[in-house]
């Protein structure tokens, strides 16, 4: 009889063996791309199932949500990796500080400044992302990729931050391909060491072009309920 667990544990093999196959591809090693489980909106049985089946590192688009989900799952397991991956408000950069260990959207330098305050306030460094907007969307959050030169440099030297990546959602109607390249080539010009790109249509991709962690969302978790 396969169980819920078979099945979610299958799945995400099938995905861990389909980022093995894309690196090796790119002569790349398996071990340099991170799976991130994008788990917004999904029912408690399939955040539990994908903890039973070892996967420890999350993505969360929103910090209240992400705080309800996670906070009493911190205690049972203390090697989660939480990664905010949507945009964040000004008024919620303590909130996110003091929950997440890696924000990916940072995009503003107003944001960078209130992340400076709550770090020194926390005592609490999270790893930080850049987010570009390669596509220059005007809906669409992140620095423009001409502006990122000298926003690193500013959050570098005014904040004291360390840049780990480069975090991008390309436009839906385009080929992904393109802008990960184009992420690969900012963060290699500016010395910047990650990439996290690549959802369930399009990981395979952006692990060719360099994707560090990829962020899959139903792809693993099955679709995400509308209500
Ligand atoms: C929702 C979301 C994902 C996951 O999308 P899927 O298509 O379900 O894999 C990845 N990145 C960001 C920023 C998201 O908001």
């Amino acid at each position: 009889m396969t169980t819920d667990l078979d099945e979610f544990a299958a799945r995400r093999n099938a995905i861990l063996d389909a980022i093995a196959n894309a690196a090796r591809m790119a002569a790349r090693s398996p071990a340099d791309i991170a799976l991130v489980g994008v788990s917004k909106k999904q029912p408690d049985e399939r955040i539990d199932l994908a903890l039973a089946a070892g996967q420890r590192v999350f993505g969360e688009n929103r910090v209240q949500e992400a705080e309800a989900r996670w906070t009493h799952r911190r205690a049972a397991y203390t090697d989660l990796e939480l990664r905010l991956i949507g945009p964040l408000q000004t008024n919620k950069a303590e909130q996110a500080v003091a929950l997440f260990d890696v924000i990916e959207t940072l995009d503003r330098l107003k944001l960078a400044r209130e992340l400076r305050k709550a770090m020194d306030k926390l005592g609490r460094t999270p790893r930080l992302y850049v987010q570009v907007n390669t596509g220059e969307e005007d809906q669409k959050a992140g620095i423009a990729p001409g502006e990122l030169g000298e926003f690193l440099q500013l959050v570098r030297t005014e904040y004291g931050f360390v840049i780990e990546g480069l975090m991008c959602i390309p436009p839906v109607e385009e080929p992904a391909g393109p802008h990960f390249a184009m992420l690969a080539d900012l963060a290699a010009a500016n010395d910047v060491k990650k990439l996290s790109m690549g959802m369930s249509a399009d990981f395979e991709t952006a692990v060719k072009f360099g994707a560090t962690s990829v962020r899959v969302g139903s792809a693993l978790f099955g679709e995400r309920p509308s209500a």
